[in-house]
């Protein structure tokens, strides 16, 4: 730790900073390159220094980078019509900065939904142990990890914790107003959902007029190698969050919902949310991605990056249980959890950035555009560390 710092005491930094990048490949202050498998954790979706990209900001912000929510903003009509039709849901979005944001505006909107449609008023939300929704009081109490709750008493009344999608399906009373679920716990253990379970919590939630959120912060925007991993579950949500990879580093995100008519003026708002530079950068960035996926590059990447996942999983059974996740969001569960900070240090020496999530999971959640030969070096990489740690 820093102790001149300026900076208050909250992140656990590694021992390098990044000055560069180009594709999947980031660069350090002595010119060392690393393999990128981290995205800046599932926000660079489209790598470093994208040409289009760079053209786009700097074109954007030569004209107007912000003027308010209180005028017409051109760009951000575009983003939720781009957002809504690649969604293939029937919903209007609320533009804001963050998956926290996104998840605190789908709190509200459940809540007024819940205060205003039913006889008596709903309010309760459901959801699952080991989630994550986010840093803010409310979403922060949204978050199942009790751990996380210590020191900032006193909570928004209203979360109540299920240890699984059926558990939480037998929870809900006369004051649940919702259940919120990641469909893979990314901060909590890179765990899917079993999709018959969650296509039974949707049916039961409809019968009752309840509402389904489903937190697509890290699963969405092609994540999965679909724009929404709901899509891939085939579910209707009520109503859904993204933010981390929608404008590839930009902070944006957004909270899309079939309620179309409850919130009204006034009822919710943000002073950056939106705003020109942001939605501008979102659209090129979907636009490049839907091409992307449907020429099936995507998909045939996806895969690849799944084999050398297997091969590392065969290859060394000693040290890991098994794989875990989808698409572009995957883990390897490793046998000792004493190993895992090692071998993300040993990674970052060897020149690949990895992840953890949970008490024993090296998480991946590369670049979206990260392409084959960057996939083969970092594996590579990545490997040279384990056979090395094999020998010890
Ligand atoms: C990262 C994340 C959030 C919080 O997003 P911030 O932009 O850090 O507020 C919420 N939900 C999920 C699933 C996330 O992965």
């Amino acid at each position: 730790m820093n102790k001149n710092s300026y900076i208050l005491p909250l992140y656990n930094r590694l021992e390098v900073g990044f000055v560069k990048g180009k594709k999947s490949v980031l660069y350090d202050e002595d010119g060392k390159n690393y393999i990128d498998f981290a995205s800046g954790v599932g926000v660079n979706s489209l790598g470093y220094a994208n040409k289009k990209i760079v053209k786009t900001i700097k074109k954007q912000a030569s004209k107007i980078v912000h003027s308010s929510n209180i005028y017409q903003i051109k760009s951000q009509e575009k983003c939720a019509k781009r957002i809504v039709e690649l969604s293939s849901y029937d919903m209007k979005c609320f533009f804001c900065n963050s998956g926290a944001e996104a998840n605190e505006s789908a709190i509200k909107l459940a809540r007024k939904y819940g205060n205003t449609k039913f006889k008596n008023p709903k309010y309760k939300i459901i959801t699952i142990k080991n989630s994550f929704h986010g840093r803010t009081i409310a979403t922060l109490k949204a978050t199942a990890q009790e751990d996380k709750h210590k020191y900032f008493a006193p909570y928004p009344d209203g979360f109540v914790y299920a240890n699984d999608i059926n558990e939480a399906i037998n929870m809900i009373d006369d004051s649940t107003v919702a259940v919120m679920i990641e469909l893979i716990l990314g901060e909590g253990g890179i765990l899917m959902q079993d999709i018959h379970q969650v296509k039974e919590l949707e049916k039961v939630l409809k019968e009752r007029k309840l509402l389904l959120i489903i937190d697509e912060v890290q699963t969405g925007v092609y994540r999965s190698g679909n724009f929404l991993l709901s899509q891939y579950f085939g579910i209707k949500p009520d109503i859904v969050t993204l933010a981390k990879g929608l404008a590839s580093g930009i902070p944006i995100g957004v909270m899309i919902s079939s309620l179309k008519d409850i919130f009204a003026f006034g009822d919710h708002g943000s002073t950056f949310g939106g705003n020109h530079l942001s939605t501008t950068v979102c659209n090129k960035v979907l636009n490049i991605l839907e091409k992307y996926s449907n020429s099936g590059e995507l998909s045939e990447n996806i895969k690849y990056f799944n084999s050398c996942l297997q091969y590392i999983i065969n290859k060394y059974p000693n040290i890991f249980l098994k794989k875990s996740g989808f698409g572009f969001m995957q883990g390897l569960v490793l046998k000792d959890e004493m190993l895992l900070n090692d071998i993300i240090n040993l990674a970052l020496k060897n020149g690949v950035l990895v992840l953890k999530s949970g008490k024993n999971i090296i998480r991946f959640l590369p670049p979206i555009i990260i392409n084959k030969s960057e996939i083969t070096e970092g594996f590579q990489r990545f490997e040279d560390i384990l056979s090395k740690m094999n020998k010890i």
